[in-house]
This record gives C-alpha cells, structure tokens and sequence, in this order.
C-alpha cells in the first residue's frame, strides 16, 4: 500500500521496492503500464544512484537508531525531467537570441553615433589636407575620446598656423632684404654687359645676368606670396584690350621660349575688360612659362580667347606631361610641387597659387583639364570684373553694374 500511494503523488515513478536487511525483497510496486524489474541485481548495500535504459535508479538505505533495515529503491521516469530541461534549453536560447539582438542593436546604435563623429572628422581632415586651410578648427561635441582627438587636432592646427605665419614674416622680410641688393647687381651687370668688348666675358656676364633675372623672378614671387598673406595685393583697375594684351604677351614669351612655338588660335574678340593689365599678364607668362617648362618634349605651346555673355576665356594649351587628377586641385596650393613629375624641373611651387589668388581677386576662376600628353588651363575672367571689384573697394559705385 504504501509503495502504490506513490503512484498518486508522483507518477513518474515506475517502479519502486523495499528490500530486508539481507537485501532480498520485502515489497514491490509497479505501475502498471511499466515492466516489473529486478532491483537487487548489480546491487551492492548502500546509498547508489544509477541510469539504465535512460532511467534513473535510486536506493536509499532504512536506518533506525544506526540499525540498517533495509533499503528502498526507485525507478524513476526521466522524460518529464527531459520536458522541463527542454523548455528550459528554449527559453535560455529566446533569451540568448533576444540578448543578441538587443546587444547588435545598441551596437548599432554606439557605431553610428561614434562612426558618423569618427567620418566627420575625417573629412575635415582630408578637407584640410587638400585645401591646406589651417586655420578652420573642428567643433565635435561631447566629452569623448573622440572629442579629445579633435581637440589634439585643432591642437595641431593651431601649431600649424602659427608656424606658417612664422615662415611667412620671414619670407616677407628676407625677400625685401633681397631684392635691394638683388637691383643693384643687376644693373652693374647691365653696364658691364654694355661695356665689355671681349666676346667670351660678354658671354659670363650674359650668363650672370640671366641668372640674377631668375633669382629676381624668385624674390617677386615671394614677396607677392607676402602679400597675399597679408591682404595687400592690391589691384590696378583699368580697362584692358584683351586680343592686344595677349597678342603682346605672347610676342615677349617668344624671345625667350626658344624651343616652342607659342601659337594664337580663335578669333580677335575685340573687348575690353575692367583688370589689372600687369597681374593679368602676369598670370598668362605664368600660365605659358609652365606650357613650355612641363612639355620638354613638345614644339608648340596654343593660346586662344573664346567670349561667352558674360565672361572671356583664355586658354593656354600644351602637349606635356600632364597632371594627373588627384594633383589638380593641389596644384594651386603654395610650395606644392607635383613630385614625381616635376622633380626634375626647377620651381617653387608659387606660380599658380599667385595666379589663383589674382584670377580670384578679378571674381574670375582658373581651371585645369589635363591627361598625360596634353594640359589646358582655362582663365575665366567676368566680364563685369572690375566693375565688381571697384564697389567692393569701394572706389567708385556704378548704378546698375550688378
Ligand atoms: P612651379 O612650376 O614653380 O613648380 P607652379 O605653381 O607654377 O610652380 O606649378 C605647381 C606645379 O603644378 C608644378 O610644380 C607642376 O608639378 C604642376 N604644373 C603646373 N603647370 C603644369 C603643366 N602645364 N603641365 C604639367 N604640370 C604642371
């Protein structure tokens, strides 16, 4: 009876039995779906639990006042335990995947906050990179490491300029210093080369001369450099005939390009323009001593003028080496030199970054379409330039000229 009361209150046992002290079987129970089995095989005297046939088997020895008087045993269905294990193995994996998926999403999240942060900066710093505008500063937000990368940077920046503005003052005063004494050994080589009688001296002091032009070329450049650093380029306003000033340009170019042909093409546009006629000049011998020096190879260098309603364009064309498209927005930057092309070409790396500034200053923009074998530089000048500029230094102020 007290075996079968099991099978009320925990039906999961199959089988159960109480064995004497001489472990020979005293009372068995089986449910009655369940195989009767024999629990004193393979037993030993003592407490044991055992699995067979995915089974568990348990015997629990009866001990009264230290006298053993027998022992109960079990036989005990696991699938219900296997149930639970189960549902529990499910519930831990929905948690897992439920975990997973929170932790994705808020690194998601984290990522995105941090890498929109991380790309910005980046940008600013390829920005800086290629403009070689030192002096914006980057505003990041929060108090991160981030934030404290952006701070180094700025950090840097600030450095940067301040080393710059160093350079700066020395290139403003040492070419000042230079070109005074610069003047006077030009023209003592003037007269000397005026003078001298012998052929072969004539040729040195020719030579010297040539060379004290460069170094003049040099120091104008700077100090020109200087200016812009300093906002002093000033411009000379007068109205210009653009067909005579290029045609005048290119004559004086000829004498000195030697090995090309410096080419006119297009039509006479017969305009004038509002400009500083020197500075323009100065761009276009700029323009055309870089056609002839970056095509050593080449014979011919062309030049043409094309109008549209509201701008001229010049463009200087050559058959050179060519600038690849990565460089062609560096190329107007100051000192930059496009290395592997240009290393072996004497320069400074100055001429367009003047050139830029003058054309920027007329409201007008340089531009650049090149491929190996063939560079275009294109000069677009408003025709409404000087008149632009003369408001905005306020000169004089023409109704209507906007
Ligand atoms: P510089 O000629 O004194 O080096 P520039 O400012 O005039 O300085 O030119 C900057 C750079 O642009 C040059 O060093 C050269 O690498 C490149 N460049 C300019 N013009 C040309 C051209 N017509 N063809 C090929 N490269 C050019």
């Amino acid at each position: 009876n007290t075996l079968s009361d099991h099978k009320e209150v925990t039906p999961e046992v199959l089988n159960a039995a109480i064995l004497d002290a001489d472990n020979k079987v005293f009372a068995t129970y089986s449910i009655s779906e369940a195989h009767n089995i024999n629990f004193t095989k393979g037993f030993v005297k003592g407490q044991q639990t055992k699995f067979v046939d995915k089974r568990l088997l348990v015997y629990k020895p009866i001990v009264n006042n230290g006298e053993m008087l027998g022992t109960i045993c079990l036989r005990v269905e696991l699938s219900e335990l296997s149930t639970i294990i189960k549902t529990q193995n499910t519930i831990a994996l929905i948690l897992l995947i439920v975990g997973v998926a929170l932790a994705f999403l808020l690194a998601l999240i984290m990522q995105r906050y941090i890498s929109t942060r991380l790309l910005s900066l980046v940008n600013f710093m390829n920005h800086v990179g290629t403009t070689g505008n030192y002096k914006n500063h980057f505003v990041s937000g929060g108090r991160d490491e981030i934030s404290t990368l952006s701070t180094v940077f700025n950090n840097l920046l600030d450095q940067i300029t301040e080393s710059q503005q160093r350079k700066d003052e020395f290139i403003g005063i040492a070419s000042h210093e230079l070109k005074t004494p610069l003047t006077s050994i030009k023209a003592y080589l003037q007269v000397l080369e005026k003078r001298e009688q012998d052929d072969r001296n004539k040729l040195y002091v020719q030579k010297a001369l040539e060379n004290a032009k460069k170094l003049e070329n040099l120091i104008y450049d700077l100090l020109d450099v200087s200016k812009i650093q300093s906002g002093q380029l000033v411009l000379n306003m007068t109205e210009v005939d653009i067909d005579a000033l290029i045609d005048e340009t290119i004559a004086a170019f000829q004498i000195i390009a030697k090995q090309h042909k410096i080419i006119r093409d297009g039509v006479q546009l017969n305009t004038t323009i509002t400009a500083d006629k020197q500075r323009i000049e100065q761009v276009l011998i700029n323009l055309l001593s870089n056609a002839t020096k970056y095509s050593p190879e080449a014979k011919k260098v062309i030049v043409s003028l094309t109008k549209t309603a509201k701008e001229i364009i010049i463009k200087v064309q050559d058959f050179g080496i060519g600038i690849a498209k990565e460089e062609q927005s560096k190329v107007f930057n100051r000192f930059y030199r496009v290395k592997e092309m240009s290393g072996h070409i004497s320069g400074f790396g100055l001429g367009l970054y003047i050139c830029n500034d003058i054309i920027t200053r007329h409201h007008g923009t340089i531009r650049i379409e090149s491929e190996t074998g063939n560079t275009n530089f294109f000069v677009s000048l408003p025709l409404m330039a000087g008149k632009v500029y003369e408001i905005e230094n306020k000169i004089v102020s023409i109704p209507g000229a906007l």
